[in-house]
């Protein structure tokens, strides 16, 4: 399916799908066995309980296949019911979309205003709880990592809030860009609900996605009252203790998320998100020094997914991601909804070493020169300082 002839491998450094290692390549491309066989309880167990680990939580993972959005769905049809308050917070594209969908839904969200350059605030979140004396919001709705702006959300401070209003509304968050990249910890942060998906941290391709619910999620469950029937948690909940699916799951994709995880736990977690964070401050180091602007206006909101970077006035993103396409076989992600031609997103996540970012970024460099955008010439020269250790 390759319309471009350039030699070598592609450059795939969107915020996702994001690279898949070879090895994980190597598990997909087994042979697809008898999902109601002896075998795949096996295998259903092992996996099932081996994701927990990356979601830092002993309650349920259930998987769909499915992308995120199947997800996000899933999320609100098994704990709320038509009418429900719900709060949500403006920081970019994705929750907005989580948004459109509560409504579409039939569900009623409130959403705190955001800017699209910094991430949910935590304060606003506890002040609008508090004045809900009657406590009709039912959940509270935050994006943990927002792919369309780099601004990744403090979650725990997120549920410090919540409990600071003494309310009792679920917490559910879309880590679907964050999981296995940058610390989530489902348990310990008091999330009931978290929502993610495959192709991004966990480096396998699209296809699966993820609810990790808590005991009090699986409480709302029974009596949330929204149609449900191919997202219903209980089902899957049901056939998972053995270790089976009540329909016919992704079974190679199942493979792939074994092996993934494998990968992930012999790294160690921790370094994961160390390496992460080590791309993400290389990148940004970069991007000062062509004298571009990163969309993330709080420091502390810093993503180490993705940077996205605006372009200055008049300089069109679109047109700079094709002349980096077209010339180099790599493939930057776009400006969403309103950032669209305003910005352009680097993907340094997942599957990614500092060789392989150095590329990414010796790409854009030399994109910003033939696209005749006016930058300085010293980005790559800054992160190689850095990685090197000499910055
Ligand atoms: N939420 C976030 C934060 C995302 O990054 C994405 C996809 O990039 C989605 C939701 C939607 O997920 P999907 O495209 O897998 O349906």
């Amino acid at each position: 399916f390759q319309t471009r002839t350039t030699p070598g491998r592609h450059f795939l450094q969107i915020p996702g799908p994001s690279n898949v290692p070879d090895r994980v390549l190597r598990a997909l491309d087994n042979p697809t066995m008898d999902h109601r066989g002896p075998d795949f309880g096996v295998m259903g167990k092992q996996v099932l309980g081996k994701v927990k680990k990356i979601f830092q939580t002993e309650s349920n993972v259930i998987i769909f296949p499915a992308s995120g959005t199947g997800a996000w769905e899933a999320a609100l049809v098994n704990t709320l019911s038509p009418n429900d308050r719900v709060l949500m917070c403006e920081t970019g594209h994705f929750a907005s979309l989580w948004r459109e969908m509560a409504e579409r839904l039939g569900i009623r969200p409130e959403f705190l205003k955001g800017d699209w350059r910094r991430a949910a605030e935590p304060d606003a979140i506890e002040a609008y709880l508090r004045a809900d004396k009657g406590h009709e919001i039912k959940a509270v709705c935050v994006v943990h990592n927002e792919t369309s702006t780099g601004c990744t959300s403090r979650i725990a401070e997120v549920r410090a809030a919540i409990d600071a209003a003494g309310h009792p509304a679920l917490l559910l968050v879309d880590t679907i860009s964050g999981l296995g990249s940058m610390e989530f910890k489902h348990d310990a942060w008091g999330v009931d609900v978290t929502v993610s998906g495959s192709q991004k941290g966990l480096m396998l391709p699209p296809g699966l996605s993820f609810n990790a619910v808590s005991a009090k999620a699986i409480a709302a469950s029974k009596n949330a009252k929204l149609t449900r029937s191919f997202w219903d948690w209980a089902p899957m909940i049901a056939s998972n203790a053995t270790g089976y699916f009540p329909y016919t799951p992704a079974t190679n994709m199942l493979y792939a998320l074994d092996t993934a995880l494998d990968m992930i736990f012999e790294e160690g977690l921790d370094n994961v998100f160390a390496r992460h964070d080590r791309m993400a401050e290389a990148t940004r180091r970069a991007v000062r020094a062509w004298g571009l602007e990163i969309q993330c206006a709080e420091p502390r909101h810093y993503s180490s997914v993705l940077t996205a970077v605006r372009l200055p006035e008049g300089h069109s993103a679109n047109a700079l991601r094709a002349t980096i396409g077209e010339r180099f076989n790599m493939s930057l992600g776009n400006g969403l909804g309103q950032l669209n031609d305003r910005v352009f997103r680097i993907g340094h996540l997942g599957d990614i070493g500092e060789l392989h970012l150095m590329g990414t970024l010796s790409g854009i460099e030399m994109g910003l020169r033939i696209a005749g955008v006016p930058h300085k010439p010293d980005g790559v020269r800054a992160a190689m300082d850095y990685l090197s250790g000499n910055a």
